[in-house]
């Protein structure tokens, strides 16, 4: 397991980002935030997914309106998303969220932020400094130019540190800061040189990374390189779509670099003119049978006996299959064969075993 870069680990309505504590994962709610009634139902199923932490868009006062209400029936602490109105921020803390995200590109008048700031003190709220790189100030944009890359890299880390300082001047320190790009190479820049910068916890993401398929990919080329290095305490992978879609990415992403170990891994074979059965099919209906099941298994779906269980011996079980029957294994060895038509009902009576064992053992 890669050890997190320790920071200053920051309280978020008790779940703690930071420190060197596991990577959170978090999303954010594509619903109107207003509608109550759906808001709470995708934060159920984000959480039922696996996220810890939910945003929600603050647009207007019928958003501000809804929060007390969210907040009270979530089962997750909820953080606030913040542009321009800075009154729609304090109000939001008062309401009762357990973070808010402020971008210093959209609310920079000094009064409005100590105003801000006084109220977060008083009601222990964290604040995520969130720097993107389309709206970096328009004072470091001259300064620093936009054509290279390097130097909107700088440019952020100065915004960053610009906010950071502003904030503890005023006394306030219960801070976590992103710096977003939808490039990459440019992330992985951005936030080696933030780690070094700063002392404060750091979300990670990549910005604006597109579907699901093309925007996984950029979110995982992005981020995997600085996981690695122990960098990233909470993580939000964004794409357009479903948000449950963005939860199961982060899952298997922090699963897949032995950072989180609390995932029903699935590995299945590539396939090749050996297979004689519906195998996508198979992995497709074991992948929804486990999605919510939080806990650490390794499960090996193969497409023939010949190759398939010494192709799957490092799994904790697993089957391999053809048209007639196939075999369920466990732990590299044969439990039984079994025809086709009963491969999978048998791999679920293995998988609920598991993971009632794992429950028991909470
Ligand atoms: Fe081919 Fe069998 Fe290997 Fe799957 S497990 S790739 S079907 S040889």
């Amino acid at each position: 397991m890669y050890k997190r870069q320790d920071t200053k680990p920051i309280n978020v309505g008790g779940v703690i980002i930071g420190g060197n504590n596991d990577v959170v994962i978090q999303s954010m709610t594509n619903t109107k935030t207003h509608d109550i009634k759906n808001t709470l139902k995708q934060i159920n199923e984000l959480v039922k997914a696996g996220a810890q932490l939910v945003r929600v868009a603050v647009f207007d006062e019928k958003d501000i309106e809804a929060l007390e209400d969210i907040v009270k029936k979530s089962p997750c602490p909820i953080v606030a998303d913040i542009h321009f109105n800075h009154m729609f921020a304090i109000k939001a803390i008062e309401a009762g969220v357990a973070k808010i995200r402020l971008n210093p590109g959209n609310i920079s008048d000094e009064q409005q932020l100590k105003e801000i700031i006084n109220v977060a003190k008083k009601h222990n709220v964290a604040i995520r400094i969130g720097v993107n790189s389309g709206s970096i100030p328009l004072d470091l944009v001259s300064s620093h130019g936009v054509s290279a890359k390097a130097m909107i890299t700088a440019a952020m880390i100065t915004a960053a540190k610009r906010y950071v300082k502003f904030f503890e001047d005023n006394g306030f320190t219960n801070i976590i800061l992103s710096l977003k790009c939808s490039d990459p190479l440019l992330t992985i820049e951005t936030y080696h040189l933030a780690a070094k910068e700063f002392k404060y916890p750091l979300h990670i993401g990549v910005t604006e990374s597109g579907t699901l398929m093309n925007g996984t990919i950029k979110s995982c080329a992005g981020l995997a390189p600085i996981l690695v290095d122990g960098i990233g305490n909470t993580i939000r992978i964004s794409l357009t779509g479903n948000p449950v879609h963005e939860i199961t990415v982060c899952k298997k992403l922090l699963s897949s670099l032995g950072i989180s170990s609390n995932i029903v891994e699935i590995i299945s074979c590539p396939t090749c003119g050996r297979l004689d059965f519906n195998l996508e099919k198979v992995v497709n209906e074991i992948e929804e049978y486990t999605k919510d099941m939080n806990f650490p298994l390794k499960i090996a779906i193969l497409g023939c006996v010949v190759n398939g269980i010494g192709e799957g011996k490092e799994a904790d079980i697993g089957i391999a299959g053809s048209a007639k029957k196939g075999i369920i294994f466990e732990k590299g060895n044969v439990l039984k064969t079994v025809p086709e038509n009963q491969l999978v009902p048998e791999l679920k009576k293995l998988i609920n075993k598991y993971f009632e064992l794992y429950k028991k053992s909470k």
